[in-house]
């Protein structure tokens, strides 16, 4: 994992978002090497992390800066752009943080209505920048749903729904990669790559996603306890 100073600038200074292209963020060459799948986005130091990102032309969103190239890449893709705007109009914070939910509930990543704040496990975060922004599409749609009127998530069945507009919303992001960037990777070539345990286990699971075609059976089963 890269470590960087290269956001330094950006504690005072917003990320600039890009259309197409390159979510890269300079220094960062790793989207130069190999196969765009294997790109993980910079990471600061302790000390800077203590710093808030923001973004330009999305007023209201605000992130740990580790999250700039995640970001970056959710922005590329038009249902992305829509989470994050309505995202930024709630006033929704990402960090990452301690909080490791047990496997019996929606684990790698966390949102939470009360402080409107995402939070992505700290083991999490070493994972190529399509997973971290995998993460966030779906808690971002947890974000947004959440803000509508009404008490319609509150019942068990409510949470199952949650949970299925979530996996939809992961699937749609993994079908809008591959067609922009190439092939996902294969079990095979994530395994020679030998990224990060959080990877491999994230890949699993995101696969496993990408794989079902009952959604709704997925979620029973994955948030049978959650739930
Ligand atoms: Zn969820």
């Amino acid at each position: 994992m890269p470590i960087s100073s290269a956001f330094a600038a950006s504690a005072s200074r917003p990320i600039p978002l890009v259309s197409s292209g390159s979510w890269c963020l300079a220094p960062n060459t790793s989207c130069e090497d190999g196969p765009w799948w294997r790109a993980q986005s910079e990471r600061t130091t302790v000390r800077l992390r203590q710093a808030t990102a923001t973004y330009v032309g999305l007023d209201g969103l605000t992130s740990d800066p580790d999250f700039g190239e995640a970001v970056r890449l959710l922005w590329q893709w038009p249902e992305g752009r829509r989470e994050l705007i309505a995202a930024a109009d709630r006033g929704v914070t990402i960090v990452q943080g301690p909080h490791r939910p047990s496997a019996n509930t929606d684990s790698f990543a966390t949102y939470q209505e009360s402080t409107l704040t995402i939070e992505v496990a700290y083991e999490d975060m070493d994972v190529p920048t399509w997973m971290v922004a995998d993460l966030l599409a779906h808690e971002l749609r947890h974000a947004n749903d959440l803000g509508l009127p009404g008490d319609m998530w509150s019942s068990r069945q409510g949470c199952f729904a949650l949970e299925e507009r979530a996996y939809a919303t992961e699937q749609r992001y993994m079908t809008w990669l591959a067609n922009r960037f190439g092939p996902l990777p294969s079990d095979a070539a994530e395994t020679d790559a030998e990224l990060s345990y959080a990877a491999d286990d994230l890949y699993a699971n995101m696969m496993h996603l990408n794989n079902t075609d009952d959604i709704a059976a997925q979620v029973r089963i994955d948030y049978a306890n959650a739930c």
